[in-house]
């Protein structure tokens, strides 16, 4: 399995990306960043997109994207996500407003992309990867994933709060190789995580204390302006596998 990283940034902002991750080069997680990050023809490649939730720096790339690809599927690409993160992309952004509705464009049958509702705890087959979206803690429903295949699989938790769900799976999960969760804000900033549901890293210390799994743990979503101050609040935690997730890095396992 290949992941790369086309973006885990907190922000946007020059050579700052928001969340994307790719598998394989044929199925994506979340959008934060296709476009940006992504050749035409590396886009047109992506067969499927699973979304852990509406926020807008997780999605904002899909209006862009569906243009790309306009002319250049035969097969609609498929939109994993809760049935209330297609909602909120059917009313808000793909609503001919905001941008055209392209699940039925050019035509009912045979659209640009097609929504498929997810439920968390199935597992979800494709391309060679078994998909498990899981509840977390967040302002909205949001899921992290599970990617799977046969030699190995790593966790993304998404944006997320105190959470217990995600640290099960990854405890249950044999050949797990790779741990990828949040911290957002600084200590200091605590209030902010909290109305957020987010995670500053004091919080993410006592959170990965539910990790049984003895892999690399690998930070994204910080605020690009708070890095300064984090680093050495992360640094703090002592944990001998964690790291920063970087923008533009593939792992193969
Ligand atoms: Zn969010
Ligand atoms: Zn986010």
């Amino acid at each position: 399995m290949e992941l790369r990283v086309l973006g885990c940034s907190g922000g946007e902002a020059e050579g700052e990306r928001l969340t994307g991750l790719l598998v394989n080069g044929r199925v994506a997680i979340d959008a934060g960043s296709l476009t940006l990050a992504l050749r035409l023809s590396e886009q047109i490649a992506i067969r499927h997109i699973f979304l852990s939730h509406s926020h807008l720096d997780h999605i904002c790339t899909l209006p862009f994207f569906t243009k790309n690809i306009f002319g250049h599927v035969e097969v609609p690409v498929e939109i994993h996500a809760l049935p209330e993160t297609l909602d909120a992309l059917r009313r808000h952004l793909f609503n001919d407003e905001l941008w055209p509705d392209f699940s039925v464009i050019p035509s009912p049958d045979k659209p640009v992309i097609r929504y498929s509702e997810i439920v968390p705890g199935e597992i979800y087959e494709v391309e060679g990867l078994h998909i498990t979206p899981v509840p977390v803690n967040h302002l909205v429903p949001c899921v992290g994933y599970r990617v799977e295949d046969d030699h190995s699989a790593f966790i993304f938790t998404s944006d997320t709060a105190e959470t217990d769900a995600v640290y099960a799976l990854a405890n249950a999960t044999q050949k797990l190789s790779f741990f990828i969760t949040e911290a957002s804000f600084p200590n200091e900033q605590a209030w902010l995580a909290e109305a957020s549901k987010h995670l500053t890293p004091a919080k993410l210390g006592a959170e990965l204390k539910k990790l049984k799994k003895d892999v690399p743990v690998a930070i994204y979503h910080l605020t690009p302006g708070e890095r300064p101050i984090m680093m050495p609040q992360l640094d703090a935690l002592k944990h001998p596998k964690l790291r920063l997730l970087n923008q533009d890095e593939r792992y193969v396992w």
